[in-house]
């Protein structure tokens, strides 16, 4: 499963000394962990032939943004599921949902859920008129303590014990024909939205500021050495050879500026890889591998911002 981009970003300006709300940082990364094992649990209690819509932000009108972690579509019920990763305990109790032992309540992420599940109703609407949308909250963190006073409606909480029996009740289901995951998949283009970056993005300027060297894709450390054709991290030990190593650059400096796409260009590439790969080197990865855009000085490589770093 991928990292989302707002999370892939974070740890690309972490990595290059830029000031990042540390906090918000290991949400996501925590966050990821669990919607990663979740994935995971997926497969493994057979459920993979089904249809899992991941990372689906999606807007009706001038409502707020939503987004469920996972979506599964059923023939007759889409269940969205939101995967919480708290470490010690869920409570739902008056309404109010409170977790890891504080006593003040969090984000009411129960009525989130219903509100969701109104606008994902809608969507569900323009399929067909007979399927009925829920949520369900996941907590999958084996020792999260998950308890309320009442379950609510059309949410359910479901702590990591009780997840393969929630799960395996749809194992016999068929997959969706076809014809409807085309008709599901245009109804939620529709309504797709870009997730907006909480943060500001850096600017040209801000390239010189940033701390340059090769960093590794093995532990993101960033201190390595060059042995004739590879590049040996001081952290792990890790060895890349130089086209690895430029292709991770490469992604790294499209994510450090994700909204600025001309930035990715061989000298670019050069000082932010610390001027320890040639040029030429640059130049030939990159000339096989990604489409110049411009001309001279103005020119630039196409860099997907969805491209991964393997
Ligand atoms: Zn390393």
């Amino acid at each position: 499963m991928e990292k989302n981009i707002e999370l892939r970003v974070l740890e690309a300006m972490a990595v290059r000394g830029v000031a990042v709300d540390e906090n918000h940082l290991q949400k996501l990364q925590t966050g990821y962990e669990g919607e990663a094992k979740f994935a995971t649990l997926v497969v493994e209690f057979g459920l993979s032939h089904l249809m899992w819509v991941e990372d689906y932000w999606f807007k009706i009108e001038d409502g707020p943004k939503r987004q469920p972690d996972f979506l599964l579509v059923l023939p007759y019920e889409w269940i969205a599921f939101d995967v919480k990763n708290y470490k010690t305990s869920f409570e739902y109790r008056e309404g109010k949902c409170y977790a890891n032992g504080w006593s003040k309540p969090m984000d009411n992420i129960v009525s989130a859920a219903e509100n969701r599940n109104e606008n994902l109703q809608q969507l569900a609407r323009e399929v067909t008129g007979n399927i009925s949308v829920r949520s369900a909250l996941v907590f999958i963190n084996e020792n999260c303590h998950v308890t309320y006073d009442r379950m609510p409606n059309d949410v359910e909480l479901v702590p990591r014990t009780l997840l393969r029996r929630f799960l395996e009740q749809y194992r016999h289901t068929p997959p969706l024909k076809d014809w409807l995951v085309q008709k599901v998949s245009v109804v939620l283009d529709t309504y797709r939205t870009e997730y907006g970056m909480p943060f500001e993005a850096l600017k040209v300027e801000d390239f010189a500021s940033l701390r340059k060297g090769i960093v590794c894709g093995g532990c993101g450390f960033c201190g390595t050495e060059r042995d004739k054709s590879q590049i040996i991290c001081h952290q792990c030990g890790n060895k890349q050879t130089i086209s690895e190593i430029v292709r991770y650059h490469t992604i790294q400096q499209r994510l450090l500026f994700y909204d600025n796409p001309e930035m990715v260009t061989t000298r670019h590439l050069y000082e932010l890889m610390g001027k320890q790969i040639t040029i030429r080197s640059i130049r030939r990865y990159m000339g096989n591998h990604f489409k110049v855009v411009n001309k001279g000085k103005s020119s630039y490589y196409q860099v997907d911002i969805h491209n991964t770093f393997k």
